[in-house]
Formats: C-alpha cells, sequence, structure tokens
C-alpha cells in the first residue's frame, strides 16, 4: 500500500486489503499522465485554453477519431460533460430519452435539467439498461402533443452503467431511428476507452461513423487525474458549448493542467493499454469467482466490471473483511476494476468471496 504523506494521521486500518475494488476512481493517476503534468508544470503558457498543450491535444483526439472537422473541449468531469453537451443539445422545452439506469438520470442531481434550464429527461424501461429503437419510438409517442417536452436527443452510455456494451451495429440502428425522427445522439463514453478495447474497433467506428453526433469521453476513470474531453462530430453543434462551460464554472484557468495529459494518454496509447488491462482484470475476476453456488453474475462481463448476486451475508462478510464495493439497482453488488488493478488484489477477493459464500 501507499504510504500516506506525511503529516497525514489517519491511517487505514492495518488489516485492509491493499487495494479496492469499488469504483474505477478509487484508483491513482496513472504515470504517462503524471508525467504529462509535471512536464507542463513549469514555464508560462496562456491560460484559458489558448496554449500549445491544449491546441495538441484537442488535435490528438481529432486525430485519434479520423474526424478533423471535430470540436474537442476539455471539462473537469463527467458529469459536466454530460450536462453542458446534453444542454447545448437539447432547447430547454424539450426532452432526452436515456435508459431508466441511465448515469445522467439517476447519479447527476439534475444536472442536465439544470444546465438546460428545462430539459426534461425520459426514461423509457428497458430489458437490460440498453435502450433500443423500439423503447425510443415509444417515448416519441408518448410525447406526441404539443404540450410534452417533445424529444430532441437520445443519450446512451457505452458502456452502460451495467456494463454492457452496444454493439456497432446496435449504434447504429438507434442513430437510424434518431435521426429519421430530428434527433441528435449523444453517448456517454465515461468508459469509452473500456469499450473500444472490448469491442477491438476504431474510436471511428463507435461514433461518427455509427451516427453518433456528440460524445463524452472519459479520461478520469482511464487514469487521469481529472479531466473529461467532449467531442462535438459536427462542428455547428458545438455552437454555445465554450460558453456554457465558461458559466458552468468548467473552463480550467490553467487549462494545460486538463489538457496536457490527455495529449500524453492518446499519443503514448496508454488511454488503450489502461481500458485493456482493467477490462483483464474484470474478466480475471469473473472467472476466479465462476462455479461457486449462490453466486452469479447479474449480467455477463463485457467491460471492466462485474455484476454480482449473492446471498448478503456473502456481502456482509466480505464488507467486515474491509472490501469496498457498492449496492446497486437495489440488490446488485458492484465491482470496478481500473488501470492499476493488481491480479493478486484480485485474486485475493475473489478467494475471499469464495470462502465467505462457501463457509
Ligand atoms: C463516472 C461516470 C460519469 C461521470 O461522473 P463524474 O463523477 O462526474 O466524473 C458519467 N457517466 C457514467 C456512466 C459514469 O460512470
Amino acid at each position: 500500500m501507499t504510504p500516506p504523506p506525511q503529516g497525514l494521521t489517519h491511517q487505514p486500518a492495518t488489516s485492509q486489503p491493499r487495494q479496492q475494488f469499488g469504483s474505477d476512481n478509487y484508483a491513482g493517476v496513472c504515470p504517462q499522465a503524471l508525467d504529462a503534468i509535471n512536464r507542463a508544470a513549469t514555464g508560462s503558457t496562456p491560460a484559458y485554453g489558448d496554449d500549445a498543450w491544449t491546441r495538441l491535444a484537442a488535435k490528438a483526439v481529432t486525430d485519434l477519431f479520423d474526424a478533423p472537422q471535430a470540436r474537442v473541449f476539455f471539462v473537469f468531469n463527467g458529469t459536466a460533460a454530460n450536462a453542458l453537451v446534453l444542454a447545448t443539445l437539447c432547447p430547454p422545452y424539450c426532452s432526452i430519452i436515456a435508459s431508466e439506469i441511465a448515469h445522467v438520470d439517476t447519479s447527476e442531481r439534475g444536472a442536465t435539467e439544470f444546465f438546460s434550464g428545462g430539459a426534461k429527461l425520459v426514461t423509457p424501461p428497458t430489458g437490460d439498461g440498453k435502450v433500443t429503437p423500439a423503447s425510443i419510438t415509444q417515448a416519441m409517442r408518448r410525447t406526441r402533443d404539443f404540450e410534452a417536452s417533445t424529444p430532441a436527443v437520445v443519450s446512451i452510455t457505452q458502456p452502460t452503467e451495467n456494463g454492457l456494451l452496444y454493439t456497432i451495429d446496435e449504434i447504429r440502428a438507434i442513430a437510424n431511428t434518431c435521426h429519421d425522427n430530428g434527433l441528435r445522439l449523444h453517448m456517454d463514453g465515461a468508459r469509452f476507452a473500456n469499450a473500444v478495447a472490448a469491442l477491438e474497433c476504431t474510436p471511428a467506428a463507435m461514433t461518427w461513423q455509427s451516427g453518433v453526433d456528440a460524445l463524452t469521453f472519459g479520461g478520469t476513470k482511464n487514469g487521469m487525474a481529472m479531466g473529461d474531453a467532449v467531442v462535438f462530430f459536427t462542428p455547428q453543434l458545438a455552437q454555445g458549448f465554450a460558453e456554457r462551460a465558461k458559466q458552468g464554472g468548467q473552463l480550467a484557468s490553467k487549462m494545460r493542467f486538463l489538457s496536457a495529459p490527455w495529449l500524453s494518454m492518446v499519443q503514448s496509447g496508454a488511454w488503450l493499454a489502461n481500458a485493456r488491462h482493467a477490462n483483464a482484470a474484470a474478466a480475471a475476476f469473473a472467472q476466479a469467482i465462476a462455479g461457486i453456488d449462490t453466486v452469479e453474475l447479474a449480467w455477463p462481463v463485457q467491460s471492466n466490471g462485474v455484476f454480482v448476486l449473492m446471498p448478503e451475508h456473502v456481502a456482509n462478510t466480505l464488507r467486515a473483511q474491509g472490501w469496498r464495493f457498492y449496492t446497486v439497482f437495489g440488490s446488485v453488488y458492484r465491482f470496478m476494476f481500473a488501470w492499476d488493478a493488481c491480479m493478486d488484489s484480485v485474486a485475493a477477493l475473489a478467494a475471499d468471496l469464495r470462502a465467505s459464500a462457501q463457509g
């Protein structure tokens, strides 16, 4: 375990496991992102994004997507990225269709409604957390009359909050339904890199080539200290975004400390290597807990999360042993794996789970 900084008196209990899998945000900063901060740390550089680091980082992102026309912005976190993109795409008197488990609806304190100044989130039921063309048309049918907040945008999460992936064909079908109905398609890619790694496709194929209009591209969960990117694949759609970001307190004055890590992560390939590692750790954990009586996966493991159904006493025992993990969707136990997942710790968690379930 990393020693706490000197002067920090709070010491974790010595019996605590070395590494936790409660959230991919428990992880630290990867070397590539940290080196970039160090390299940008000295010297005088223009503020508010008018600097070379930010220009190069934006260029690296548009190159990554093979989309020279795209507009790229860097904000502090994913909630802001989502809320500001959706506010930019959706008039305040319209609505946004998303899954009933969408982070934008369940975990952002109404940020989208707040920043849009009135847009409504419409969350039709879905079987497995994934929006479908049918759920979009159903939601559209319900909001047809003039008094309703008519849908203007669909937001999908890739991978979803329960760790599932939309295939390229599914994204394309959703985009077609959107565009046939005059809706824009937003992708919440807080874990976009994990999806690209898992599907082994290009970032372009997963986004604009399949009809995605705007993307929240997560950097924090990918190994940075902070900073998510927003990509508008059609430049006109970005109109007003910069102003909203400033108004919302999301224009970093020393922008280079958000953007330089992006440049480094993309150029070094760490963005993808980190995601591959995280996905592999999740797969290893799922495999290590396979075949235990009374323990099963709530959904197949497709990215860097493992969602487990197990008796409450097993979860309680694990927690009493010091393991930290979330209970989500009421009764599912979530384990998230990040760029820094140590395979020994993954094995230790799996062994404790097995012992607790079989004991
Ligand atoms: C983590 C996450 C976000 C962003 O959350 P922040 O805590 O604001 O960075 C957005 N969407 C999904 C699906 C997430 O998991």
